[in-house]
C-alpha cells in the first residue's frame, strides 16, 4: 500500500477484506468484545496481546480509518479521537505534564490557542508563543529546560499563515523535543508534514477529511521517527515503567514506531475516554474515499475566488497563500505545490457594517461557524466568534473588524464568484 499513489490510498488504505468479507468497512457497533477465558482477556489488559476489549479504548472500525490516515500521512501508527480539540490535547498531554513547557506558533486556531494558553495552563503546563515567521535565533530563545513539545499549524485557521515546517522541526530537534503539526487545512493530499521533519501530525477530521459537515472528529498520527530513548530524561512517561500496566516501558516494548500511539491509547483514552464513535469513523471514511478529488476542487475554487476578490475596489486586502502577492506564497509553493485549501480571508472597506451587509446579500454562501465543507460558508469573526473584542483588540490580533473568512465549497466557481459580485454590489 505504501507504494501506491495518494488517490489510491484515499480509496483503499486501512482495510483489506479477506475472501467473502464485506467490501465496505464494517461498523462494529459494540461497546465490548467476548473472550473464552479471563486469561486471554488479561493478556490484553497487560498489553501482552493486541486486541479489543472495550470501545472506550479501541474499536476495529476506528482502527481501519486511523490506519488509512496514518498511511496518507506516511506515519507509523494513528488513532482517532472524538474531535480535533481532543486530538491536539492528547498529542500534547501524552508527553507533557504539570511543570512542562510548550513552544507554539502564535498563528493557530482559536480553540487550540485557548486549550494551550488557558486550560493547559491550569494543569501547570506553560507555553511560549512564537511568530510563524520567527528567525532561528528567536525560535531557540523560546525553548527552556522543561520544554517538551513544539506545536504549529501547516496552514493556520483562520490567519492562513503557512508554517515553515523544516525550520520549526530543526528548532525542535536542536532542543530534543518533537514537532507536532496540525495538518487540518491542507490535509495529507496537499501537504505531508512528516516528509519535512514533523514528528507527530494531528487533524480535526471534522473539516476536509469528513468534508460534508456531518461528523465531528480528530486524528493523531505518529511518524515513528522520534527517538524517545535518546531524550529519556525528558519523556519519562514513555521511557520509564508505567505502573498502571505492570511496569511496561512503552519506548522499549513498542519501539519508536509504536510507543507514542500505544501510550495515548492505553493511558489517555482509558482515562479521558474521548473516543470517536464507530458510526462517525465510518462517515469519516466515506469522506476520505474522495478526499483527493475534493481537495483539488476546493483549491480551484479558493484560487478563483481569491483572484476575483483581488480585483475588487471594495476589498481592502485578500489573504490566500495561492496568490502570488501573498506573503506566504513562496513557502506555500515549497510545502504544498498543488495548493493549500479552499479557505480565503479578505477585508472589506467599511469594517463590520460593510461585512454584515455583504454577508446578508449572499445567496449561495451561507453564514456558518464552520469551514472546509462541501457547501460554501462564511463568517465575520468581529460579529461572531470574536465579538467580545474591541476594534483595537481585533486589529492587534490580526483580525480587522471587516475581515470575512470564506470557505469555498465544491459548487461551481462561476456561481460563487457571481454570488460574491452581487453581494459586493
Ligand atoms: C476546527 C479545528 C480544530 C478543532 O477541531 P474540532 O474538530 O472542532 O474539535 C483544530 N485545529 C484546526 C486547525 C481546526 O480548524
Amino acid at each position: 500500500m505504501d507504494q501506491l499513489k495518494m488517490g489510491t490510498k484515499c480509496v483503499q488504505a486501512g482495510y483489506t477484506p479477506e475472501n467473502g468479507e464485506p467490501r465496505q468497512i464494517p461498523i462494529i457497533q459494540s461497546t465490548t468484545f467476548k473472550y473464552d477465558t479471563s486469561e486471554a482477556m488479561g493478556r490484553l489488559f497487560d498489553l501482552e496481546d493486541s486486541g479489543y476489549f472495550y470501545t472506550r479504548l479501541q474499536n476495529p472500525t476506528n482502527d481501519y480509518v486511523a490506519a488509512k490516515i496514518a498511511t496518507l500521512e506516511g506515519g507509523s501508527a494513528g488513532m482517532l479521537t472524538s474531535s480535533g480539540q481532543a486530538a491536539n490535547f492528547m498529542a500534547l498531554f501524552n508527553i507533557c505534564e504539570c511543570g512542562s513547557h510548550i513552544v507554539a506558533s502564535s498563528s493557530i486556531y482559536g480553540g487550540t490557542f485557548n486549550l494551550i494558553a488557558v486550560t493547559m495552563a491550569k494543569m501547570g503546563i506553560e507555553v511560549t508563543f512564537v511568530s510563524p515567521t520567527a528567525s532561528d535565533e528567536e525560535l531557540d530563545a523560546a525553548f527552556k529546560d522543561n520544554t517538551r513539545a513544539m506545536f504549529g499549524e501547516s496552514i493556520a485557521n483562520p490567519a492562513l499563515t503557512v508554517l515553515d515546517i523544516e525550520k520549526f522541526a530543526a528548532a525542535a530537534h536542536r532542543h530534543g523535543v518533537p514537532l507536532i503539526v496540525d495538518n487540518t487545512f491542507p490535509t495529507p493530499v496537499n501537504c505531508r508534514p512528516i516528509e519535512w521533519g514533523a514528528d507527530i501530525v494531528t487533524h480535526s477530521t471534522t473539516k476536509y477529511m469528513d468534508g460534508h459537515g456531518a461528523a465531528v472528529g480528530g486524528a493523531i498520527v505518529d511518524s515513528g521517527k522520534f527517538d524517545w530513548m535518546a531524550h529519556a530524561d525528558k519523556f519519562p512517561g514513555l521511557t520509564t515503567p508505567d505502573d498502571s500496566y505492570h511496569g511496561i516501558v512503552y519506548a522499549e516494548k513498542f519501539g519508536k514506531e509504536g510507543a507514542f500511539i500505544t501510550k495515548a491509547t492505553a493511558q489517555l483514552m482509558r482515562d479521558f475516554g474521548c473516543i470517536q464513535a464507530p458510526q462517525n469513523a465510518f462517515i469519516l471514511n466515506l469522506g476520505l474515499e474522495s478526499l483527493h478529488v475534493r481537495m483539488a476542487k476546493h483549491v480551484e475554487n479558493g484560487q478563483a475566488v481569491a483572484e476575483f476578490l483581488k480585483t475588487q475596489d471594495k476589498v481592502a486586502a485578500v489573504n490566500y497563500p495561492g496568490l502570488e502577492s501573498d506573503p506566504y506564497h513562496e513557502i506555500a509553493m515549497k510545502y504544498m505545490p498543488k495548493g493549500g485549501c479552499g479557505v480565503v480571508s479578505f477585508e472589506l472597506e467599511g469594517g463590520r457594517q460593510a461585512a454584515e451587509s455583504f454577508m446578508k446579500k449572499l445567496k449561495v454562501a451561507a453564514i456558518e461557524t464552520h469551514v472546509a465543507d462541501a457547501r460554501t460558508c462564511c463568517l465575520n469573526p468581529a460579529t461572531s466568534t470574536h465579538r467580545q473584542m474591541t476594534d483595537e483588540q481585533l486589529k492587534e490580533a490580526g483580525i480587522p473588524a471587516g475581515l470575512i473568512r470564506i470557505s469555498c465549497g465544491l459548487e461551481d466557481k462561476e456561481d460563487l464568484i457571481a454570488d460574491i459580485a452581487n453581494a459586493l454590489g
